[in-house]
């Protein structure tokens, strides 16, 4: 098995996942077609999307065009057209030899999912390495829900998210939280992928939840940093979806 984020647009990742005969491919949220058609000599077994956003969806259109057919897998929104088949939360997705659960992840947007298989993420917006997607359509609570799903999902789980965020969310989750040493170490070793522009997805699930703010909500480090630095933060004794709604809005306006 392979697995491939294919750069597009400005920051996203197209991700393609082959087996080892090229029998089989899988591809999650094609925001253009060109470069999935220069990627796979065959057509897709699916396209998975995990939310309507134009830079997750825009290269259905291409892709069904040279193959028509290709079984396209959506949430439940006529704002992703398209699609032959829609899933809810729970509901199983088979794609070649690939079976994936649909996860209900509502924050980014409120239809959107992520899908979980074989030690695999595709989270779409939702959870970034070391950051989170912003709050478009859903509410810090709903957002918070969504990131303790994830969060509960195995330690080794390669999570594969939808843009190349790692380097600035960095620089945020140190502001937040400057004397984590996982995190120090993590950012030793992206400052050195910088050097050479690699991929740094996927992370894995076990480092993010060492690492990334987001995810350690109730870590007195983390809820510290937001009381002393964050702009507006909330009462000593505010709900767990207050601190996390402040560190969101803290991100909104960080100038990474
Ligand atoms: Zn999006």
């Amino acid at each position: 098995m392979r697995l491939q984020p294919i750069p597009a647009l400005s920051d996203n990742y197209i991700w393609c996942l082959t087996d080892d005969d090229g029998m089989h491919a899988l591809i999650v949220d094609p925001g253009v077609a060109a470069p999935v058609l220069e990627a796979l000599v065959a057509p897709p077994a699916a396209i998975l999307l995990t939310h309507h956003h134009g830079d997750h969806i825009g290269g259905v259109p291409g892709l069904l065009e040279c193959w028509p057919g290709t079984p396209v897998i959506a949430p439940e929104d006529p704002r992703v057209p398209l699609a032959t088949r829609r899933v809810s939360d729970g509901e199983a997705v088979q794609v070649g030899p690939w079976g994936f659960t649909a996860l209900a992840v509502p924050g980014h947007t409120r239809s959107h999912l992520a899908f979980h298989g074989h030690d695999l993420l595709f989270c779409g917006d939702t959870l970034f390495s070391l950051g989170c997607g912003r709050l478009f359509e859903g509410t810090p609570a709903q957002m918070l829900a969504s990131l303790d799903r994830l969060a509960a999902l195995p330690g080794t789980t390669r999570v594969c998210c939808g843009h190349e965020y790692t380097h600035s969310n960095a620089r945020f989750a140190r502001a937040v939280e400057p004397d984590n040493p996982a995190l120090a170490r993590l950012s030793e070793e992206l400052h050195t992928m910088d050097q050479t522009g690699k991929a740094t997805l996927p992370t894995r699930l076990a480092d993010e939840l060492a690492c990334n703010p987001f995810l350690r909500i109730d870590v007195p480090a983390v809820r510290a940093g937001i009381r002393e630095r964050a702009p507006a933060a909330p009462a000593a004794d505010a709900s767990r979806d207050a601190w996390f709604g402040a560190l969101r809005a803290w991100k909104d306006g960080f100038a990474a």
